[in-house]
């Protein structure tokens, strides 16, 4: 038994599942999970000293890849200075202004400790603001594990929700309509029926939680409108596209602007951190300044300040996103290249979506007709098939997010890692 498999049957014992956070059992796969040793630029290594190149990074935020020289160097500095103060700090907001400075269309923010956090307090946000109630979400976005967001439309009658958690009341998902992703009149059908109480949509605007769907620019567009027609709001939830397509994530991508935007996993370097940000009139509702109520005794801890501050830096300078989705496609075209070719094609039914640094194998479409863009025309053997990609990769050192659902994340690391990917991708 090796030591990964063993500290796996404790974990078992004092962890439900074994696990911190669902995605990361291996649930579904014939193997227990690998327990991390240590890590450093784009590799992972395990208790059984076996290294993997790593495309799952924390699950994004580690975007410059492990262990970066400046953003350790920060925070190895900003633990000399007490790790809580519980107080006002520079570090914070030296983060906002650097972040502001560079994201015109937002005026103030709020840092908490993560995604999660940020959506919650975006819906508050909403609600409070335009006085209405519902909140408009759409299938195949994820949001977090907030109570009102974990909903999904039921298998029978169209229209009726089903809460995706037990534990969650009816009446709280009653607030929750679902609307279809690259289908406008699944939106416009909500806005009548429920004619003027719907405070806000909240989207991912590049989705990435139920593998990559990259939506039409149009259908964004038309997103937008419908919100100001309705006076409700838009509020892009950026935690995985945020400093990720760019450094203003998807809205700076489009140019379409939100009402209100959430940022987390890269905004804290891999630190936790998420943030609220929005115009400041929308932002002033928050305590102390207005009604709505949000706290957090560890917010905008000064060490995970100054990593993320550290990150943004570097994200900022000419060049990166070009040069990191120049990675990612010669990263693609390696495991494309690959997977046509392996065992006598055994994997050549596969497609490597991409969108900037972010890449989802799945099963090509039967017509070939192009992307997924909605949950409905997900293939249906979509987990059996990555459980038999994932295992075979896995076994040639190279790791993937185990679930078929997440997407894979490429640093700027990764520039070192194209030979050695080709390598253990060949090797027999
Ligand atoms: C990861 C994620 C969240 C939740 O963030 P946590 O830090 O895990 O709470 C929310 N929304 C999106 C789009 C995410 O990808």
């Amino acid at each position: 038994m090796n030591l990964s498999s063993e500290l796996f049957s404790k974990a078992i014992q004092v962890f439900p599942g074994g696990v911190n956070s669902p995605v990361r059992s291996f649930k579904g796969l014939h193997t227990t999970p690998k327990f991390i040793e240590k890590a450093y630029g784009y590799k992972i290594i395990d208790v059984d000293n076996i290294n993997y190149i790593d495309f799952c990074m924390s699950f994004g935020p580690l975007i410059l890849g492990h262990q970066h020289p400046a953003v350790k160097e920060e925070i190895i500095s900003a633990l000399d200075k007490g790790w809580s103060y519980g107080a006002c700090e520079r570090y914070s907001l030296e983060l906002a202004e650097f972040i502001l400075s560079k994201i015109p269309f937002i005026d103030q923010l709020r840092f908490v400790n993560s995604g999660t956090e940020a959506v919650m307090t975006a819906v508050r946000l909403a609600r409070a603001y335009t006085g209405k109630n519902k909140i408009i979400k759409f299938n195949g976005c994820y949001h977090g594990h907030l109570d009102s967001l974990l909903v999904q439309s039921g298998s029978g009658l169209a229209g009726t929700l089903e809460a995706s958690s037990s534990g969650v009341p009816s009446e709280t998902i009653k607030n929750t309509p679902i609307a279809e992703l690259d289908d406008i009149k699944s939106i416009e059908q909500i806005f009548t029926h429920y004619n003027n109480d719907i405070a806000a949509i909240i989207m991912e605007p590049l989705p990435a939680n139920y593998g990559l769907l990259p939506q039409r620019l149009e259908f964004l567009q038309k997103v937008r409108d419908l919100c100001i027609q309705n006076d409700a709001l838009l509020i892009f939830d950026e935690v995985i596209s945020g400093f990720r397509v760019s450094f203003g994530g998807m809205a700076e991508f489009t140019g379409i602007r939100p009402d209100i935007i959430t940022y987390g996993k890269i905004i804290g370097g891999g630190m936790p951190v998420g943030a609220i940000g929005a115009s400041k009139k929308i932002m002033e509702q928050l305590a102390p300044v207005g009604n709505v109520y949000q706290a957090g005794t560890l917010s905008a801890n000064p060490v995970a300040m100054r990593a993320g501050l550290a990150t943004l830096k570097i994200l900022s300078e000419v060049g990166f996103y070009e040069n990191l989705e120049k990675i990612t496609k010669d990263i693609v075209h390696i495991f494309s290249d690959w997977s046509q070719q392996y065992q006598g094609g055994r994997f050549n039914h596969y497609h490597f979506e991409q969108v900037s640094s972010l890449f989802w194998p799945v099963r090509k479409g039967k017509k070939d007709s192009g992307r997924i863009r909605n949950i409905k025309n997900l293939p249906i053997s979509l987990k059996e098939d990555f459980f038999a990609l994932f295992q075979v990769l896995l076994e040639k050192g190279i790791y993937l997010a185990p679930n078929a659902y997440e997407v894979g994340f490429v640093s700027l690391a990764h520039m070192d890692a194209l030979t050695e990917l080709e390598n253990r991708l060949y090797k027999k």
